[in-house]
């Protein structure tokens, strides 16, 4: 009886042993020297019936365009912070998207823009939040990142630090788009036909449009970072989720990097970003299911809409939404690549 029970035992002993090992196992294949990058520009009302075959393929050029310029940086051996800025930048510097030049209006008719970048090795980040004279606002909450002791600079003082760095400033015409300004009229016009502030048809007008960037580089850092001008309409001085470290962007080494967009209030109260990380570090969630999670059982079900991008530390791309679409791509070392703008069933 007594050496069954240690054959038994010793069995039990051994599977566990087995066990822990595959779970390790799983937990680190990242290839080593492999790389990747994933990026967003924006989620919201995305259809098939509402774009024309050249608008199509001029989104898909631009996010090809932004992919290439943080896979270039990732393939010349820089690091995932270096990647994130160079395709955000691409696409801040587009009028498509909502960000630097294509960035939408608040109700005062002036662009308030928001930044913010984090390093999952370190998890140093930095932001800016309601700028409107700094080009290329990811520029600036990366001089946050590494020329001060703070996280977060806003206005006035985010642009003095810009301009002290060299940063390119403009003039807040340059940011002027006819596109945006239509938008901006539309939705007044409706507002004032309404005493709802937030009904489903003016959250529906919104284009969230924003951008966002995670990149995992050749020594297995992951960076995320995400460019917004915020949504139509949003009262003076809002700052949304975009620049919120763990609402909109978050980076860990030890589970991934998330860009968020969306309705940003609804990513704020849900801490959206860390909250999927948190799932995947301490529940175990796989990637997917807690996505899922946060933006359907979460965000959802607070009636916010949007979809997040994600890299996980072994450079696996995992991207969702609860709206209709979401500008959508990624690029990897193994010579994978996509890009998509609406839902796979479209
Ligand atoms: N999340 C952004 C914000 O609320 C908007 C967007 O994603 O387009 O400012």
């Amino acid at each position: 009886m007594k050496r069954i029970i240690t054959i038994l035992l010793t069995f039990l002993f051994l599977t566990a042993c087995e066990s822990t090992l595959t779970k390790n196992k799983k937990e680190n294949n990242r290839k080593p020297n492999s790389f990747a990058i994933v990026i967003h520009g924006g989620a919201g009302g995305i259809k098939k019936e509402y774009f024309t075959k050249e608008q199509q393929d001029a989104y898909t050029q631009k996010l090809q365009e932004a992919l290439n310029a943080g896979y270039k940086a990732l393939e010349n051996g820089g690091i995932s912070l270096d990647a994130v800025e160079a395709a955000i930048n691409v696409l801040e510097n587009s009028p498509l998207f909502n960000a630097g030049k294509g960035a939408v209006y608040n109700s005062e008719g002036k662009q308030e823009m928001d930044a913010s970048i984090m390093d999952g090795k370190t998890l140093n980040s930095g932001a800016v939040a309601g700028v409107n004279h700094i080009k290329n606002p990811i520029l600036a909450a990366r001089v946050v990142m590494d020329s001060t002791e703070h996280v977060m600079l806003s206005g006035r003082g985010a642009e003095i630090l810009a301009k002290k760095y060299g940063i390119e400033m403009v003039d807040s015409t340059y940011f002027y788009t006819q596109k945006r300004l239509d938008q901006l009229h539309k939705i007044q016009n409706k507002e004032s036909r309404t005493s709802l502030l937030i009904n489903k048809e003016l959250i529906d007008d919104h284009k969230y449009g924003t951008v966002g960037a995670v990149a995992i580089d050749k020594n297995g850092n992951i960076a995320a970072g995400t460019s917004t001008g915020g949504m139509t309409n949003k009262k003076y001085g809002r700052i949304g989720d975009s620049p919120i470290i763990g609402a909109g962007t978050y980076a860990n080494n030890k589970t991934c990097g998330i860009s968020a967009t969306g309705t940003g209030e609804y990513f704020i109260r849900t801490v959206a970003a860390h909250e999927v990380s948190n799932l995947i570090q301490y529940k175990n969630m796989n990637p997917k299911n807690a996505l899922h999670e946060v933006l359907f059982n979460q965000i959802g079900k607070l009636g916010g809409e949007g979809g997040m991008i994600l890299l996980d530390k072994n450079g696996n791309v995992y991207w969702d939404f609860n709206s209709t679409g979401m500008f959508r791509g990624y690029k990897k070392s193994d010579g994978e690549q996509k890009i998509e703008m609406f839902k796979e069933t479209e």
